[in-house]
């Protein structure tokens, strides 16, 4: 089976599994502590934390704090609903082309959401028209389904003239891209950078003010109540370590792999600026491909049709349609994720196994 759907997950690194495990002891070790405990046990497992939040915090700019959440999805739930004073009904401005977690989470705001829109490659226009008296604007650094990089720092100082905040969900990019160095708040996600499920964080800029989503023990400096996995937070801690100590050599293995494999697909379409994009990321499509088929033909591929969570809803991807794609040119497209520890021999026979189903398929 070849992996190739590193923008749903990513596996995970051997350093950061290695790191958790200390940390999930049984009755003999000592490793199981409540971090918030006061006792040795506790203060061991609140090290550990702390090492993990000063790694995390190396993703992030200068001048901020890390408060760790369950997902990246609960990031982006706190800086949304926790900036958003009840009965404010000055708008947000969100691009079109956000995940779900983004754009369903503007939307339950109880104010206006202005979507601006990117144009034919994927983009949005720095100079978009901003609504009078906007909030907060958010956009993404790195697309998920196609991979598109967003001129965030221009959007963010836009944003900062206007008085607004802006929220840059980093999911995608983080630990492979320099950090959107002005927004206020930045979403991150243990398991896109080769960490662990089941953890994310939201940085928040020094002077930005938050509610709490979830209220209790005061953990994470009140902002978010619960006991933290010291294992999940050392996995994640080794993970943004290792893709900052990576970063060089991660994108030039992408470019690498990239190089190849779009060489390898003359006969099929990038979706999305080719330029301005994350080159582990290869959305294609070809004219009346039938992908339900295609996936069924490549079982050995694990591959997407559009992004994780819209895949196997039916409905054509927001992200395509707002490209100007047909439903027809949406649902014919498939997404290709590679990285750190897909080789070269994997991403050559992925294409050339594209090609003939394709092909198998054209002389029906
Ligand atoms: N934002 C983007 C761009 C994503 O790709 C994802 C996950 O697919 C998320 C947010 C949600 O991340 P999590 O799985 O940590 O909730």
């Amino acid at each position: 089976m070849i992996y190739c759907d590193y923008q749903a997950t990513t596996p995970l690194a051997p350093e950061a599994r290695e790191a958790m495990l200390p940390w999930l002891d049984g009755p003999d070790g000592t490793g199981f502590g409540n971090p918030h405990s006061p006792h040795r046990f506790g203060r061991q497992a609140a090290a550990a934390v702390e090492l993990a939040r000063d790694r995390v915090a190396a993703l992030f700019p200068p001048g901020g704090r890390v408060i760790f959440t369950g997902s990246a999805t609960e990031a982006i739930n706190l800086a949304l609903r926790g900036s958003h004073p009840p009965g404010d009904a000055r708008p947000v401005a969100v691009s079109a082309i956000e995940h779900a977690a983004v754009l369903d989470t503007a939307r339950a705001l109880r104010c206006p959401v202005e979507i601006l829109p990117v144009d034919r490659a994927g983009l949005v226009d720095p100079a978009c028209g901003l609504p009078d008296a906007v909030r907060l604007v958010a956009v993404m650094q790195v697309n998920n389904e196609i991979g598109t990089i967003q001129p965030v720092d221009a959007l963010a100082r836009r944003a900062k003239e206007l008085g607004a905040l802006f929220l840059c969900d980093a999911v995608q990019g983080a630990g492979k891209l320099a950090p959107p160095a002005e927004a206020d708040m930045i979403a991150v996600s243990a398991h896109k950078l080769y960490g662990p499920k089941g953890i994310g964080a939201l940085w928040i800029r020094d002077g930005v003010v938050l509610e709490p989503l979830l209220t209790g023990g005061g953990q994470e400096q009140g902002l978010r109540s619960g006991t933290l996995s010291p294992a999940l937070c050392a996995g994640f801690g080794v993970a943004a370590r290792l893709s900052t100590e990576l970063l060089e050599n991660d994108a030039q293995h992408v470019e690498k792999l990239w190089a190849r494999v779009h060489s390898l697909l003359p006969e099929w379409e990038l979706n999305g600026s080719a330029d301005s994009r994350w080159h582990g990321n290869l959305n294609i499509r070809r004219e009346g491909l039938d992908v339900a088929r295609l996936m069924s033909d490549l079982r050995t591929i694990a591959f997407s049709a559009g992004s994780a969570c819209a895949s196997g809803s039916g409905r054509p991807s927001h992200v395509l349609s707002a490209l100007g794609l047909s439903a027809r040119q949406a649902k014919s497209s498939i997404r290709l994720g590679f990285g750190r520890y897909t080789t070269l021999d994997e991403i050559e026979m992925v294409a050339e196994s594209l090609n003939a189903a394709a092909e198998r398929q054209d002389m029906r």
